[in-house]
Formats: structure tokens, C-alpha cells, sequence
């Protein structure tokens, strides 16, 4: 077994980008990232504060905006309005969840797929069920790059999400169905779970549940992508899959933190900097 060390591979993509990010900075377009929050979600401030050091760490330029509970829609409305005609703004990301008053779906539709760095849009998610992605949604396309730098074969082999959200499984399952994989996708209305996990070569977990994925639920030699963050009463941050449990049968492993965690902000940041790059071939 091994364990695969997001960490490690986050690290040597954001170092990459780093260069692309300088060179853009010589002809003058600093990559720039707007980043709307709304209320006072306290998990929500650590990830856009996450966000906004990955950002300034890789030289890219960003903007927190930041809009107190009682927000009106109209008023996060005009703010992406504004974004999206600013040129200096490659991306726009609106960090969920928004207060109970918002219409989500409206507020993610209305910023400009080409600043859609989150890949949430419709025009973005079509792109992608169509086989031509665009921006895509940086989860699961943080586990596709793990994927490929673990050098694991996709094609041919079975891969069994459990979770299928559209910011998470959904995506993770049309991007691994179109590198060949045969797909089954899991919900929670999935009558006998373990019956699919015990079948899957490669095992993607997004629920939001500790231990929903037990040892005996792994198959002998599966390579298991643990999507899920949770946090115990105690503090400690866990995934969905029984690490202990699992990680004997695995033949690679993600941990929780330092898995999956690490990738999804690195792709945020490679988005961004694809965006500012494809507005630079247009200038
Ligand atoms: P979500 O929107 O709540 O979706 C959860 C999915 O799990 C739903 O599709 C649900 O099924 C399914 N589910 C619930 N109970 C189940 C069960 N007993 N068996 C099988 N499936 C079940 O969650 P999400 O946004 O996708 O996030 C999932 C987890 O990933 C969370 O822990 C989240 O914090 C984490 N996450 C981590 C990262 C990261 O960067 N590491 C990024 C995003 C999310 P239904 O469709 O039937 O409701």
C-alpha cells in the first residue's frame, strides 16, 4: 500500500504555476481572482482565507469581497455584474453555502462561464458532459491529476463513486467515464452500498460521513480517493473512508487532511491562471 501524498503533488503544481503566473506578469496581466462571501459561515472564512494565501503565495492578485447575512441577492447580483465586465478579474468564485434567502443556483449562473473558475456554471458542466471541458470543477479535477501523477491506469477499470453531488460525484464520474473507466455512481438511496464498493477498482468517496467506507467495503488492491472532510467533536478532521480499516486492503490510499484538500485549491488557482491565459491570446 501507499499512500498518496496530495500535499506533496498540490506543491509541485502551484510551483509550476508559479512560472506561468510570472510570465503573464511581463506582459502586464497579473492573474486576478475575485472571491464573494456572504454571512458569517465560520468553516466558510477558513476556506476563502485558505484561498486567498494560496493565491498571493503563487503571485496571483486577489480580491475578497466580503457581504454581511443580511446581503440582498440584487446587491451580490450587481458585485458579479461588475466582476464580470473587470478586466483585471480572471476569476470568480462565490463560496457556498449562501444564507438560506438566496436562490444559489441564480448567484452561480449569473457569473461569466469564461470566469467560472469553480466550473459550476451550466455552460461549464454541459462543456464537460459533452467530453470538451472548459473550466472544470477543481475537486474532481484535483483527483483526475492525482490520478495521473500515481500513474494509475483508468481505462478498462471500474471506478465506483460513492456521493453524487454536482460540485463533486456527478463531475468526477463523467471525468472518469471519459478517461474509459466503467462508471458506477452511488447515492443515498443506494440499497446495498458495499456490494459496489467491494467492486470498484478505483473508489472515489464524497459523501460527508465518517467511516461510511469501512476496510472490509475496499476491494483487495483498489486505489481509494477519500473525498470527504469532517469535523469531529474532538477538533480532528477526518474523511468518509476508515483509513485504518482500508489501507491495508488499498494499493494507494489518500489521507485525510493532506489528500484530496491540497489539489482542489491548487486547480482553483490553475483555472484562474487558464483564464487570464486565454484572455491574453484575445488581447
Ligand atoms: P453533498 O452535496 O452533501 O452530497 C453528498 C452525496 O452523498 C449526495 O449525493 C448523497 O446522496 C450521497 N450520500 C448521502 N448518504 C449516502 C449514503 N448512505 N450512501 C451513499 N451515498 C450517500 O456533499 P458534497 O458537497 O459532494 O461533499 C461531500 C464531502 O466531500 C463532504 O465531506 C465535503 O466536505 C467534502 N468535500 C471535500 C472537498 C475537498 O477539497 N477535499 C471539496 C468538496 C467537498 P443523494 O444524492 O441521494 O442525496
Amino acid at each position: 500500500m501507499s499512500i498518496i501524498d496530495g500535499k506533496m503533488i498540490a506543491q509541485k503544481m502551484r510551483d509550476a504555476l508559479k512560472a506561468r503566473v510570472e510570465s503573464l506578469r511581463k506582459a502586464g496581466m497579473a492573474p486576478g481572482l475575485a472571491v464573494i462571501i456572504v454571512g458569517e459561515n465560520p468553516a466558510s472564512k477558513v476556506y476563502v482565507r485558505n484561498k486567498e494565501k494560496a493565491c498571493i503565495e503563487a503571485g496571483i492578485h486577489s480580491e475578497v469581497i466580503v457581504f454581511p447575512e443580511q446581503a440582498t441577492q440584487e446587491e451580490v447580483l450587481d458585485r458579479i455584474h461588475a466582476l464580470n465586465l473587470n478586466p483585471q478579474i480572471h476569476g470568480i468564485l462565490v463560496q457556498l453555502p449562501l444564507p438560506a434567502h438566496f436562490d444559489a443556483r441564480r448567484v452561480l449562473d449569473f457569473i461569466d462561464a469564461d470566469k467560472d473558475v469553480d466550473g459550476f456554471h451550466p455552460v461549464n458542466a454541459g462543456a464537460l458532459f459533452l467530453g470538451k471541458p472548459r473550466l472544470q470543477p477543481c475537486t474532481p479535477y484535483g483527483v483526475m491529476k492525482m490520478l495521473e501523477y500515481e500513474n494509475v491506469a483508468v481505462r478498462g477499470k471500474h471506478a465506483v463513486i460513492v456521493g453524487a453531488s454536482n460540485i463533486v460525484g456527478k463531475p468526477m464520474a463523467i471525468m472518469l467515464l471519459h478517461k474509459g473507466a466503467t462508471v458506477t455512481i452511488c447515492n443515498s438511496k443506494t440499497p446495498d452500498l458495499a456490494y459496489h464498493t467491494r467492486n470498484a477498482d478505483i473508489l472515489v468517496v464524497a459523501v460527508g460521513r465518517p467511516n461510511i467506507v469501512t476496510g472490509d467495503m475496499v476491494k483487495e488492491g483498489a486505489v481509494v480517493i477519500d473525498v470527504g472532510m469532517n469535523r469531529l467533536e474532538d477538533g480532528k478532521l477526518v474523511g468518509d473512508v476508515d483509513f485504518a480499516g482500508a489501507a491495508p486492503r488499498a494499493a494507494k490510499i489518500t489521507p485525510v487532511p493532506g489528500g484530496v484538500g491540497p489539489m482542489t485549491i491548487t486547480m482553483l488557482l490553475e483555472n484562474t491562471v487558464e483564464t487570464a491565459e486565454r484572455c491574453k491570446e484575445t488581447v
